[in-house]
Formats: structure tokens, sequence, C-alpha cells
């Protein structure tokens, strides 16, 4: 549906904003550099502050790069307005027009843009259907929930056939069942109309799941840009690793190492991890344990004392003081396991794919 599919492509784009406290400049986007390919959802992910949002405004062209280009294909961007870029964009607030009822506010691009009355009709009742709104297009907006609004900014974005879909936190003003529900729609939409999204979020499930790659973003520069997937068993940084699902970290003592994998010693133990650290033989590196990806035995890797014991159903969640630190270990499907209680001896095992050093 959408003409065009288009890459996005921000070379070394910087923006300044004024702290309105101590009257300093201070950089928002720091030299950031990405490009998005055709087609692929994207989205950017970080704290508050980390600047994903301003990325996602500059893009859109409602703020200006401090220095940098912005393209979008081919084209260099930094002078359009943000109607004269190939984007459309999503807000949090939906941003719908409210004395306008729901066709009108899906047809508005397009009366823009002077189509013919009856090219207008087919296109809105096409998107319509497409958001699965088919027979509300005489309501009022103020008579839709919240999540039937959204559907209608999606529309109304979409309708216009952009070469990229741009979102601002779509979901933040849903509940949390809801916002489940409609994220797995819009990757839906996104993949059958096939068009380029740059979505901005600070949830790291959504981010996870409905994104073909994710830019963790702090302090206005990229840390991190790969698939879901890349991002949470190979992440760059402690930071990374941390803002991506839950992380334990122990430092490691690197005794030797063999392309990815690497022997290193805790608390006097060794043991054999994945290797993704810059840190030579004899220095220490930082090693992350994911909850999921240690057990609890009675022989094991590395000695451990129970601190917490609490059953969550799906999952026995414990808290093991191990080589100087607390480390979480969530043991899903414990069915027939030992559970282990406050106070007892245990040890951590773990397979040696499952834990790395960075
Ligand atoms: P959030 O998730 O809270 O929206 P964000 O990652 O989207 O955060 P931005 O909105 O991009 O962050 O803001 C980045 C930084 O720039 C923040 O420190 C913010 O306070 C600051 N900032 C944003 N807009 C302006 C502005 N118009 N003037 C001055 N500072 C600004």
């Amino acid at each position: 549906m959408a003409k065009e599919k288009k890459g996005v492509r921000l070379e070394h784009i910087v923006k300044i904003y004024q702290d309105p406290k101590t009257k300093k400049d201070f950089r928002a986007v720091d030299d950031v550099n990405l490009e998005i390919e055709p087609g692929s959802f994207v989205t950017l992910l970080g704290p508050s502050g980390c600047g994903k949002t301003t990325t996602l405004r500059m893009i859109a062209g409602f703020e200006s790069p401090d220095s940098g280009e912005i393209y979008l294909g081919d084209q260099a961007i930094n002078a359009l307005t943000p109607n004269k870029r190939d984007t459309a964009m999503v807000f949090q607030s939906y941003a719908l027009f409210p004395h306008y009822n729901v066709f009108d506010n899906v047809a508005y691009g397009l009366k823009l843009r002077k189509l013919p009355g009856d090219e207008i009709r087919k296109k809105v009742m096409d998107m319509l259907d497409l958001v699965e709104l088919t027979g509300m297009e005489g309501r009022q907006t103020n008579q839709l929930s919240g999540g039937q609004q959204q559907r209608v900014a999606l529309a109304r974005a979409l309708v216009v056939e952009p070469g990229v879909l741009l979102f601002d936190e779509p979901l933040s003003n849903l509940d949390a069942k809801l916002r489940v529900s409609m994220r797995t729609e819009i990757r839906k939409i996104q993949q059958k109309v096939g068009i380029t999204a740059v979505y901005v979020t600070h949830d790291q499930s959504e981010a996870m799941s409905i994104s073909d790659e994710i830019i963790i973003m702090n302090k206005g520069r990229i840390e991190q840009m790969g698939t879901p997937r890349e991002i949470y068993y190979h992440p760059s940084s402690r930071f990374v690793a941390d803002f991506i699902g839950e992380a334990n970290f122990l430092q490691a003592k690197v005794k030797s190492m063999d392309g990815e994998t690497a022997v290193v010693n805790v608390d006097e133990h060794d043991m054999t991890v994945k290797n993704y650290s810059k840190a030579a033989v004899g220095e220490t590196a930082t090693m992350v344990i994911r909850p999921e990806a240690a057990v609890l035995r009675d022989e094991g890797l590395l000695p451990c004392k129970i601190v917490l014991s609490t059953f969550m159903g799906a999952y026995q969640y414990y808290h093991a003081m191990a080589g100087g630190e607390l480390i979480q270990i969530t043991d899903y499907n414990p069915v027939g396991r030992r559970i282990y209680q406050v106070g007892e001896q245990a040890h951590l095992d773990f397979s040696p794919e499952s834990v790395y050093i960075i």
C-alpha cells in the first residue's frame, strides 16, 4: 500500500538544547549515526531523557539538527518542512481533530492533497478495514475508546501512503492489557503494508516484541543497535545488559581465552564462559548472568548461599549470595526439582553458552 519503502539515514546528528535551570547548553542528541533499512521496524529505546523523542522529531521535521544530515531514501531532508517530508507520525496523545468524525479525521490528509471524492472514500474505507474500524466512520472521536482512537490515528497516518511511519510512544495512554494487544496489531499492520517504521518507547518488552532492530540510546548517544536477540544475548556494555531484561553482574578474572570462549575465575573458582570482552588475560571483566541462565544444584560451578526463595507460580525466584554479589535466579517450571530454602548452601551452575563476559 505504501508507494515506496524508504530507508532512513542519520549522519552525525547533533541537537543542542539549553538546560532551563543551569542555562548551559547540552547535547540532547550527540553525534548519532544510524541506518534504517527500507521496510524494517526499528525502535529507539532508552531511559527518560536519552534523546529518543528528539531524534524521532528531527526525522519528522518538528526539530532541526544543529549539525549533521538526515536522509529519507537518497534525499537529504534537513531543509524540508514536516509536510514536505514523506513521513507521517502517530502521537502518544492521538492528536485527532475532536470536531471531526472518524471518516473526516482519516480523510484529512487526502482532502489537503485535493484527491477526488470517490478516491478519498475508497482509500479511507480500505484503511478503516485495515485497522478494523469498519462501521465506525460516522462516530465522533470522543465516542471512541483509547485503543480505537489510536487506530484512527494510525489509519490517518497510513492513508497518505508515507515512505516512513513514525511512532512517538503511541501506546503510553492505554492500559497494560490493551498495550500488549495493540502492539501486536501495529506490527501486523506494518508487515502487511510493508512500510518502514521508526518507533519510540521506553518499554523494553514493547521494543523486544515489535522490532526488527532495536537502537539503545543513553545520554544522547547510541549504545547499541541490533536485533532483539543480539541485544539480549550479546550486549555491548553493562548499560545495555542492565537495560534489556534482568542481569546479574560478577567481577571475573580472565585466565585464558580461546576465540569466543574464555576461562575466568570468580571467587577462586574457574569456569568457562562466552567471551565478548576486550579484557586481556590477567585483567578483570564483567560477567553477565541472566536470571534464567543459571540453576541451583547441590554441586556446581560457584558456591552460593540462598537469601530469598519465593514461589511465583511459573517459577521459583531466588536471591543467592555468590562471589560477594547478590544474584537473582528464576527457576522456571521447578516441578520435580529441589526447592532450596533460605539459609541453605547451594551452587550456581550454568552452561558455558549461556553466560558471558563483557
Ligand atoms: P522521555 O522518554 O522522557 O520522553 P526522551 O529519551 O524521549 O525521554 P527527549 O525528549 O528526546 O528524551 O529529551 C532529551 C533531553 O533534551 C532531555 O534532557 C530533555 O529534558 C531535553 N529537552 C527536550 N526538549 C527540549 C527543549 N525544547 N528545550 C530544552 N531541553 C529539551
